[in-house]
């Protein structure tokens, strides 16, 4: 059997009539960015999510620098982020000139440690603390009281990453719409995906909603009349209408992946690996499946591959030990609940259009592997 992580076209077929209805109509139009069709796909996510204003952006990342900046982040303050997440998170705040401040993560949740963050903060340092980016990885949400309690106490701008967590809810409020601003991705490997790069900011904050719109768009509030330093960061109306069909799927897609990290759940107990752990205070979305073996993640994901099973780890190399990073200055063993993660996680498939036949030979792999 060969089971991918993610096939895009198990998912596309059933909408695709849709969807080419709606690329049609944009041709049609020959309006290609931004324009009425971008706006009323704002309007539904910011009705979807609760968020006061919603921004189309080029992707994710772009989405994370433009937030910076809209708040005031400047070249040389420092922002703190965890150590375990993706490149871009970090990637933005040094793209606009800014700190990446890496903090270690939580050895449940694999989200940022709040007790890591107030060691940075509570430490003498010339590092500006300005912001924090709490990421909320893989589909659940971080610890926001945690989050929202250091950043009123220590006057840090907070940008949520919710990159890998749209939909998902933090004590009844989605993802993205509790710190200042939200980053949303929308690469084609998200639950929400579109068919090439875009992203979106959230935001309930009127003024930076206003900055952000001006920011995304060279600087300009009318053509060729340029306010401030900003950059090309539209979203393609392509994108925006390819995204405005999916998102009627998007729970029921999620609901599917739930169903599934359950029944995960249920077959791998008495199995010696941890199955993802789920704080009250938040939904998850399940982007990623992790496992946790305790021991080494590679041999465990080669034999998975070689079954056919398309098994990934998130990520094997944490930010502060990446080469791009040198130059922050930190070493092995400054973060070790990540370093140790790095090792021993490994996802398992978990498209929400696998059949029950899939799953239970990805649970009957599992065993094999884990009981020799
Ligand atoms: C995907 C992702 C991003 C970047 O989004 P792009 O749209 O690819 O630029 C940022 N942070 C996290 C945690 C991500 O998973």
């Amino acid at each position: 059997m060969k089971i991918s992580a993610l096939d895009l076209k198990r998912q596309i077929a059933p909408i695709r009539q849709e969807i080419d209805a709606a690329i049609k109509g944009v041709i049609d139009n020959t309006s290609f960015i931004l324009g009425a069709q971008v706006e009323k796909f704002e309007q539904h996510i910011a009705q979807y999510s609760g968020a006061k204003y919603a921004i189309g952006v080029s992707n994710g990342t772009d989405a994370l620098a433009l937030a910076l900046m809209a708040l005031g982040i400047k070249a040389g303050d420092g922002v703190i982020c965890p150590t375990f997440t993706y490149y871009a998170t970090a990637g933005a705040v040094a793209s606009i000139g800014a700190r990446p401040v890496f903090a270690d993560i939580d050895r449940d949740t694999y989200n940022i440690s709040i007790e890591s963050v107030e060691k940075i903060l509570t430490k003498k340092n010339k590092l500006k603390i300005k912001a924090i980016i709490p990421v909320h990885l893989y589909g659940q949400c971080a610890d926001m009281d945690g989050i929202l309690k250091l950043s009123r106490k220590y006057k840090l701008k907070v940008i949520e990453d919710a990159a890998q967590s749209f939909g998902a809810e933090y004590r009844g409020r989605k993802a993205g719409t509790l710190g200042d601003c939200g980053a949303v991705s929308f690469y084609p490997g998200k639950n929400l995906g579109a068919f090439g790069d875009a992203g979106l900011i959230l935001t309930n904050n009127k003024a930076v909603a206003e900055k952000l719109k001006i920011l995304r768009n060279q600087g300009n509030e009318n053509k060729y009349y340029h306010l401030v330093l900003g950059r090309n960061n539209r979203m393609d109306t392509i994108q925006a209408v390819v995204l405005d069909v999916k998102l009627k799927y998007l729970d029921a897609w999620n609901k599917r992946r739930l169903e599934i990290a359950q029944y995960y759940n249920k077959n791998l107990a008495g199995v010696a690996i941890k199955t993802p752990f789920v704080p009250s205070y938040t939904t998850h979305i399940y982007h990623q499946y992790t496992l946790r073996a305790f021991k080494s993640n590679k041999k465990f994901m080669d034999y998975l591959q070689e079954k056919g099973i398309d098994s990934r780890v998130f990520y094997p190399m944490p930010l502060h030990l990446q080469i791009c990073f040198k130059y922050l200055g930190y070493k092995r063993g400054d973060f070790p609940e990540a370093e140790k993660a790095a090792g021993q996680i490994l996802t398992l498939p978990i498209d929400p259009e696998l059949s029950r036949k899939e799953l239970d030979y990805i649970v009957q792999t599992v065993k094999e592997y884990m009981h020799g």
